[in-house]
């Protein structure tokens, strides 16, 4: 079957999230684009992944824990996570590995935690756009021995991307995915790296960008285990 995803979705606890970027907000807009799967991805943190999965179990809708690392080689990763628990234990990593900057609301936005009733139940004090002192090596290696799955962000950009930062892609298999934008030109990454799986993601901070019902991963059925068990493949 084909499931329909995004697996890069912001919440306003991003401080370039909109602030309508609430479990309910998020979940609702997913499940009218007809999507299957999404992944919650926040600048390093995940204190919205319990709340969006909980009003997405209650839709039908598979949210799966995640966090967009920006990592010391300054490139973002998007890990995805087996469980919650899992996604904050990663973030609580990355957090202590951070200078503490105090956000400035009025400045960068607000950087707020829901319950699962979309009430703000908290806002983060330190700024989240700050890059965590880990290497984007040990990262990854923690994050597939918790079982998750971990790949580059939006590599045709021109900033934040492994390939604006490092030029080059590690060797195959250090990671068997890649993340293109939404505006990048799906068949044509396939052909140029066709040894990794291409996701093509939204990286939505506004509701109206979450993906439509068009990108699919062939799965035997919707379930974290099938999605990571995908990843896994190598293409
Ligand atoms: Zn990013
Ligand atoms: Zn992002």
């Amino acid at each position: 079957m084909k499931g329909y995803y995004d697996l890069h979705i912001h919440t306003a606890a991003s401080p370039c999230g909109d602030e309508l970027m609430s479990p309910h907000n998020i979940v609702n807009m997913a499940k009218l684009n007809g999507l299957d799967i999404i992944a919650i991805t926040d600048h390093q943190t995940s204190c919205n992944v319990q709340a969006v999965q909980s009003v997405g179990a209650q839709n039908g809708l598979l949210v799966i824990p995640g966090i967009e690392i920006e990592c010391i080689e300054e490139f973002h990763l998007i890990a995805l996570l087996p469980s919650c628990e899992a996604a904050h234990e990663i973030e609580a990593d990355v957090r202590k590995n951070m200078l503490k900057v105090k956000n400035k609301p009025e400045v960068f936005g607000h950087q707020y935690c829901f319950d699962d009733q979309s009430e703000v139940i908290d806002e983060l004090e330190d700024f989240l756009l700050v890059a965590t002192c880990q290497t984007a090596y040990d990262i990854t290696k923690k994050v597939l021995a918790m079982g998750g799955v971990i790949y580059p962000a939006h590599i045709d950009r021109a900033s934040y991307s492994i390939i604006s930062q490092l030029g080059v892609l590690p060797e195959k298999p250090f990671f068997t995915a890649l993340e293109i934008s939404k505006t990048a030109h799906l068949v044509q990454y396939r052909q140029q790296y066709h040894e990794h799986h291409i996701i093509q993601s939204s990286d939505a901070h506004y509701l109206q960008d979450i993906n439509k019902r068009r990108q699919f991963i062939e799965l035997p059925e919707v379930s974290i285990e099938a999605l990571f068990s995908w990843f896994k493949q190598l293409v």
